[in-house]
């Protein structure tokens, strides 16, 4: 599903990924810890297609070779392939909780009704049927992250990648965001690349990756 091999990264003089190797199979769900500045974040979006690895990388998700794709190309197989859910969830504030998940389906190019018969379909999952117009402002921190799951799936990727997605709630909050991304993950096969400092949420995942210091250290 994923095998990234010989994943380096340097800003400028800094060296933050020493040469990351790693294999995740389809439909596991891979807890990605280590301490804050280790690389974690910088990893998931080179791993996202988010952003470029130096020189010499290899990364192949779902049999396409990611860095021979080019801008437009690359843009096609991101809205496609793959989800997001970031940490600061990330809505577009000017759109209502329908509209910031039905815009990948749009620019997916997906017929616009189908697009939003599957948004609140999955909005309805999420028990936020009764907020499709609330703005991002006008929604609680556990619903913002909701609404960003349900972004991240309309187009139902085979990855989704999820930076710290619980790290600004309460911990019931974080608790049933992660139940749902289990409940999902089961339902629909999804595989899952979480970034998370939550060792007990990391330790209901299937495997933990630990990266110090820009290396894998450990494949549990
Ligand atoms: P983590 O998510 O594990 O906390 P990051 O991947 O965000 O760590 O960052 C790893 C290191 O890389 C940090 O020291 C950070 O300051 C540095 N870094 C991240 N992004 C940039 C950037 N765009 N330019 C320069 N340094 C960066
Ligand atoms: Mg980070």
């Amino acid at each position: 599903m994923i095998v990234a091999k010989n994943i380096h990264k340097t800003f400028d003089d800094l060296q933050v990924l020493k040469g990351i190797d790693l294999h995740i199979k389809k439909k596991e769900i891979v807890a990605i810890v280590g301490p804050s500045g280790a690389g974690k974040t910088t990893l998931l979006q080179i791993l996202g297609t988010l952003d470029k690895a130096d020189e010499n990388a290899f990364i192949q998700i779902n049999g396409q070779e990611i860095l021979k794709l080019k801008d437009k190309k690359l843009a096609h197989f991101r809205n496609t392939h793959i989800g997001f859910i970031f940490q600061f969830h990330q809505l577009l504030p000017e759109f209502t909780a329908l509209e910031n998940v039905c815009i990948p389906g749009f620019i997916a190019n997906k017929p616009k009704n189908d697009v939003i018969n599957d948004a609140k379909e999955i909005l309805e999952y999420l028990k936020l049927s009764d907020r499709l117009s609330h703005h991002p402002n006008e929604l609680s921190g556990g619903e913002q992250q909701r609404v960003a799951v349900a972004r991240a799936l309309i187009n139902k990727p085979s990855v989704i990648f999820a930076d710290e997605p619980t790290g600004n709630l309460d911990h019931k909050t974080a608790e049933r965001v992660y139940e749902l991304m289990l409940e999902l993950h089961k339902e629909l096969g999804t595989s899952f690349v979480v970034v998370t400092h939550d060792q007990t949420l990391a330790a209901r995942m299937d495997r933990i990756l630990t990266i110090e210091d820009g290396v894998l250290i450990t494949t549990g």
